[in-house]
């Protein structure tokens, strides 16, 4: 059984070690992700080693994301936890103090500070601010105009708050810059040290992302590092079309999505934004608490496993795994579980009829997707047991991908960043072959079928469809389908 899923595990301290990630990678891990919200990088530098020794010694391709932290707005003004009631007033206002600042007043006072600048100008009596990940609410019920600015909130529910809190107005437009300058040092951290991905968070338009392709050419032009665009909040939502156009892939990033917008909003935007990300052909995660539980039982709820199943049925090319892997109890037994769900999922969808009404949909015009189609359709009417394709630039992969067959798509490349990187692809399977420039397309065409044959994805007798651009090395779009019969040699002449 092929798993066209693709998993991704945010490694922490619960699996930065060798046995450990080998275990993951066995279980189907594709891509390890590090989330530079609680990692340094002494200890990245340490699980990119280890990473980079497994998959080398394992011959799989693995790609290795970053994850920035993002901007933050805290609230803060207090060294030690401070507990609220239900019913009583808090007072926030705006400073350019930094978050470790002490108020000069006693915690009794409730006055806080927020690193959001003019804060009486980002909502309205009556709005909804949530602290510490929702945990608690606090509901506007007075503005305060005179500079810094500043807000009364009454306390909706019990809690305690921790000193410099997370703190958010589900819906504003936060007037702070989208990279901090930690981000923009982590990003040219992960360039110089040839990370595969840049998980972006709070991606507000497309312009951030062109923000970040200048800092990574600045820090070296020629690494092909791919940016993945997280969505959070409104803003996101509303650029989504172009966000997506500008990125090389998105993350449903449903923990802060889930702040910033009513809850049972995610569902419907979560189908949304995966049906649009892989009719545009480009990747797509569903992160998040997927199998939360996890963290600490040995087996997950029926909730969970219906969520990672539903992600798969929406047709994501990813699902992504946090704290179940970075520090949960059992992480190889997460992954497990997670591959057992996506397999058990897949057998029951007809990929054929998918890739139709896919087709439906699909912009046309392009060659590569109308050869793509074609390659799809041949390759489900013939029965093949593989479609393959050479490529330099991934289009070509993507573009099979996006029809989301039923047959598995196995890429040839000579290029090791990309090999790594398509590992992210729904339905794609990336091997690193030696530069085909100026090979006959026969001799090429031999020789994956003997490393599909040597790995047992192939039997003398299965059919393959094979699509590339010829001559090789040129860059051209696609232009070329071979239809080949393992083992018989005589299907073609020698051109
Ligand atoms: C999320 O908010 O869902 C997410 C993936 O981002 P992070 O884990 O960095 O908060």
């Amino acid at each position: 059984m092929h798993r066209r899923t693709k998993i991704i595990c945010t490694i922490g301290p619960a699996s930065s070690n060798e046995p450990c990630i080998r275990d993951l990678v066995k279980e189907g891990m594709n891509v390890a992700r590090i989330n530079f919200s609680h990692c340094g990088y002494d200890e990245a530098l340490e699980r990119i080693k280890i990473l980079r020794g497994v998959r080398s010694s394992m011959g799989v391709p693995l790609a290795i994301m970053l994850d920035t932290k993002g901007p933050e707005v805290r609230m803060f003004g207090y060294a030690k936890p401070v507990e609220l009631k239900k019913g009583e007033d808090i007072y926030v206002e705006s400073t350019e103090l930094a978050p470790d600042a002490v108020a000069p007043f006693p915690p009794e006072q409730r006055h806080f500070y927020t690193n959001l600048p003019r804060l009486n100008t980002l909502c309205q009596p009556g709005s909804r601010v949530l602290l510490q990940d929702g945990s608690i609410e606090l509901e506007v019920t007075q503005i305060h105009n005179a500079a810094p600015g500043a807000l009364s909130m009454r306390v909706m529910n019990d809690g305690v708050i921790k000193p410099r809190t997370h703190l958010a107005i589900p819906g504003a437009h936060y007037p702070i810059p989208f990279m901090s300058e930690k981000d923009k040092k982590d990003i040219r951290f992960a360039v110089e040290n040839r990370f595969e991905y840049i998980a972006l968070s709070f991606v507000r338009t497309a312009g951030d992302i062109a923000e970040v392709r200048e800092l990574v050419r600045a820090a070296d032009k020629d690494w092909p590092i791919k940016l993945i665009a997280k969505i959070e909040d409104k803003q996101a939502l509303a650029n989504l079309d172009d966000i997506i156009k500008d990125s090389d892939g998105i993350m449903v990033a449903r923990g802060d999505l889930g702040i910033e917008l009513p809850i049972e909003h995610l569902p419907n935007l979560q189908k949304t934004i995966v049906r649009r990300c892989y009719l545009a052909g480009k990747p797509v995660i569903v992160a998040t608490q997927m199998l939360e539980s996890m963290t600490e039982n040995t087996y997950p709820t029926r909730a969970e496993v219906t969520d990672v199943a539903n992600a798969v049925h929406e047709q994501t090319s990813a699902v992504m795994l946090s704290g179940e892997t970075a520090q949960g109890a059992h992480p190889r037994r997460v992954v497990n579980m997670m591959g057992r769900i996506v397999d058990r999922t897949e057998a029951g969808i007809d990929y054929r009829t998918l890739a139709r009404i896919t087709h439906e949909y699909v912009a046309r015009g392009e060659i590569t997707n109308i050869i793509a189609y074609g390659v799809v359709n041949t390759a489900h009417d013939w029965n093949a047991r593989a479609i393959a394709v050479v490529t330099a630039s991934g289009i070509g992969a993507r573009a099979l991908s996006k029809f989301r067959p039923g047959v598995p798509i196995y890429a040839f490349t000579h290029l090791e960043a990309l090999y790594h990187q398509l590992s992210l692809n729904w339905g794609v399977y990336p091997h690193l072959i030696e530069n085909p420039e100026n090979m006959r397309f026969s001799e090429v065409a031999r020789r994956i079928m003997d490393v599909l044959k040597e790995k047992g994805a192939l039997e003398n007798g299965d059919r393959m469809v094979f699509m590339a651009s010829s001559p090789f090395g040129k860059r051209l779009p696609t232009n070329t389908v071979r239809y080949e019969v393992a083992g018989d040699d005589s299907f073609h002449d020698e051109t």
